[in-house]
């Protein structure tokens, strides 16, 4: 590969919550694998507990580690054997590299391999347990990564991540044209939701939160919004479905009430989405309910085979990812970024680390 120098700037996980900006050597490029000059990276919730130690000796498996899993680049040098992509190609990146062998890799289902709870590490999870973006540069398999439209900038290619979680969301729970749609908690994730609930045809989204957040859901598309610092969740979406309930149910929040919400305001015969972790807590679950109006509920992990058609909807102006970019720094400022965004008020979606 000409021109590719030989060590690179990465902010470095050194020790917990210590990240340091320095020179390591730019990644190998293995079989069937291209180099990415990495654009931009955002910071994700998940990076605050990496960073803080929280999954330490699994995610990362040891230190130092450089974090970061939501991102875009360009791609400028080719591996042996790497097919489908060329050097110049601006690409999004996935992080769940599945085995390719195990009986739900094979069903597509990479999200969920087999393997990824034991050490072998045909599976990876880059950012996680694989060095990630944070960095001048990375290697990754190509199928991985995904071409970026022209009129898509790298800042808004690492909200592509969080964007196909989403999507994976809305085709678990089999949204339809029609339907009417309820999103607990508008961050991220549940601003998306709201966006491609609609453009799957949702009629009617009604969003559960609080504070500034309401009014970037509206203009988002949301078609009701509940402020449940005055009113009831349940009570709020049942007012606005007079008294029916919504077809789907996404919970984004993370917490056991929102989970116990987004239970309880869809209709008999509804579909519940559960997107967010509540770190193990225990929820209340009326499971009469779930038996006599035959709810079903949806476990929803990352984003296996989305992000083709969500980066399509985001280049066709269906999915506004624009907005939820709240501010960029460069990846000196890497510390402040995620001070920033460990602080962060309540209308800031996303920190992004152009690189
Ligand atoms: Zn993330
Ligand atoms: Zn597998």
């Amino acid at each position: 590969m000409a021109d590719i120098p030989s060590t690179m700037r990465a902010a470095v996980t050194r020790d917990w919550n210590d990240i340091r900006v320095e020179h390591v050597p730019v990644p190998k490029v293995d079989q069937g694998e291209v180099l990415v000059r990495v654009g931009a990276c955002g910071i994700c919730a998940t990076d605050l507990k990496i960073v803080a130690g929280v999954y330490k000796g699994n995610w990362p498996p040891a230190l130092p580690f450089i974090q970061g899993h939501e991102w875009a680049g360009t791609v400028v040098g080719l591996g042996d054997g790497a097919r489908g992509l060329a050097v110049g190609d601006r690409v999004a990146a996935e992080n769940h590299k599945g085995c390719g062998a195990c009986a739900n890799c094979r069903r597509g289902r990479y999200n969920l391999c087999e393997l990824a709870r034991t050490k072998d590490n045909a599976y990876k999870l880059y950012g996680h347990t694989a060095p990630g973006a944070f960095a001048e540069y990375a290697a990754r398999p190509t199928g991985l990564l995904h071409r970026l439209p022209d009129q898509v900038s790298f800042e808004e290619g690492t909200i592509v991540n969080q964007g196909a979680l989403g999507l994976h969301a809305i085709r678990r729970c089999r949204v339809e044209p029609g339907d009417t749609v309820a999103v607990i908690g508008p961050g991220l994730i549940g601003l998306i939701t709201i966006q491609l609930a609609k453009a799957t045809g949702a009629t009617r989204v009604i969003v559960a939160g609080r504070g500034p957040r309401l009014e970037l859901a509206r203009e988002l598309g949301a078609d009701g919004v509940v402020d449940v610092s005055k009113v009831d969740t349940v009570e709020g979406v049942r007012e606005l479905t007079h008294g029916r309930g919504t077809d789907c149910a996404f919970e984004c929040a993370g917490s056991p009430s929102a989970v116990a919400a987004a239970l309880n305001c869809v209709r008999r015969g509804g579909r519940v989405g559960l997107v967010g972790l509540t770190g193990h807590q225990e929820v209340e679950l009326d499971t009469d309910r779930l038996v006599l109006d035959e709810i079903d509920v949806y476990g929803v992990r990352s984003s296996p085979n989305a992000y083709p058609e969500l980066i399509s909807l985001i280049g066709a102006g269906k999915v506004n990812v624009s907005r939820l970019v709240s501010r960029v720094y460069p990846l000196e400022q890497i510390n402040e970024a995620f001070e920033a965004f460990r602080q962060r008020e309540a209308g800031a979606i996303r920190m992004v680390i152009r690189i």
